[in-house]
């Protein structure tokens, strides 16, 4: 607790830099712990106080230096009230659990969910999968520390990967929702360093996935309309970025890929008809690999190419040193994934970039 009426970070009240963005979002209620974000309502956001965390069993409290930001524009746009925002973060342990698995000082990538940690996927590493979740404020008597846009969050020890000293806490972060699904997919699909592989959707999710295909030796071709986005793409190492809307899609796709169609796709759109678009533009026998969802979902009809089908949420996590060294060796690249950071007070800007589509990834940074 502090001394009330004096600004918790520097930043919160001063006017905008950049005339063309909008004001900084109002700052709702006393002087208190911990700051987060909070849809308002259509368009509108506030920073609020609100009493820090508590942990208790395993679980850690971090400080949170590094927000990716995922989705949640889609909240902000629909006006969707909620305090609870955001599920990726990089930080600082503050305090630690009672397992010893990190110490206070720790650089650390928060990891997504409330998994069990003790049923048979979440031993093999697949806890995103495991059906067991708990609730961890009941767990620990905490009012707050589920959400990202946050100064501080919650979680188990064994979710917290310790970050190499000479990656950055943004660039960590990246092993959530800017390289992690697609890494997971590429593992999925069995990724071969000859293969071609079909990004559809090139969001930051499929921006992340030109990164992991690359690195991974393979051909990239990017499907998605959005030209700063393709202009994106390509800087990343695409070989080729096509039109969803051009008719002769397929004719493209087959001309890059000596007449047979991509070894593999990577779904990064949620859009159905995008989805059945990566079914017919992979090679019989290809694997396709959905990551994109919450908008419906088809794959037309799979059985004349043989091909299989995977449903890819994140990654493995017995896999976390690969990843680690994954982003330290894909620095450059992920230095262009990351178009933009902000402050937590200047957010609605964040959001409204989000919007616009001219950005990759977006980071919020809740202690600036
Ligand atoms: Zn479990
Ligand atoms: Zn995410």
């Amino acid at each position: 607790m502090r001394a009330p009426g004096r600004p918790r970070f520097p930043g919160a009240y001063s006017p905008a830099r950049n005339e063309s963005y909008r004001a900084p979002v109002p700052y709702i209620g006393e002087e208190q712990d911990l700051k987060q974000a909070a849809i308002t309502g259509k368009r509108q956001c506030a920073i609020i106080d609100r009493p820090d965390p508590k942990v208790r069993e395993n679980f850690c409290l971090v400080k949170i230096t590094s927000a990716p930001m995922c989705t949640e524009y889609k909240a902000y746009a629909d006006g969707e009230r909620t305090e609870t925002i955001g599920h990726e973060a990089a930080g600082v342990v503050v305090e630690a659990g009672a397992m010893g698995r990190v110490k206070p000082g720790d650089r650390v990538v928060v990891m997504p969910q409330y998994p069990c940690g003790a049923c048979e996927l979440c031993r093999a590493g697949d806890y995103i999968h495991c059906e067991h979740g708990v609730d961890p404020r009941a767990i620990c008597g905490s009012e707050t520390g589920v959400a990202t846009y946050a100064q501080y969050c919650i979680k188990q020890d064994w979710l917290l990967l310790p970050v190499p000293e000479d990656v950055s806490d943004d660039h960590a972060a990246m092993a959530c929702c800017g390289l992690g699904p697609t890494f997971g997919a590429m593992d999925r699909v069995g990724l071969a360093a000859t293969d071609c592989i079909l990004i559809m959707g090139l969001g930051p999710v499929g921006l992340g996935a030109v990164i992991n295909a690359t690195h991974r030796g393979a051909r990239v071709i990017g499907v998605d309309g959005n030209a700063y986005r393709a202009e994106l793409a390509r800087k990343l190492g695409a070989l080729a970025v096509l039109d969803p809307a051009d008719e002769d899609l397929l004719k493209q796709v087959k001309s890059l890929t000596g007449g047979n169609g991509a070894d593999c796709a990577v779904d990064c759109t949620a859009v159905p008809v995008a989805q059945k678009r990566c079914v017919e533009l992979t090679r019989r026998r290809g694997s396709v690999a959905y990551v994109g969802w919450g908008g419906g979902f088809e794959t037309g009809n799979m059985i004349p190419g043989g091909h299989s089908l995977h449903g890819c949420w994140h990654w493995n996590l017995t896999a976390a040193p690969r990843m680690m060294r994954t982003i330290r060796d894909c620095s450059r690249q992920i230095d262009t994934l990351i178009t933009h950071t902000f402050p937590l007070s200047r957010l609605a800007d964040a959001w409204e970039l989000q919007l616009s589509g001219r950005c990759g990834k977006v980071i919020l940074h809740p202690w600036e």
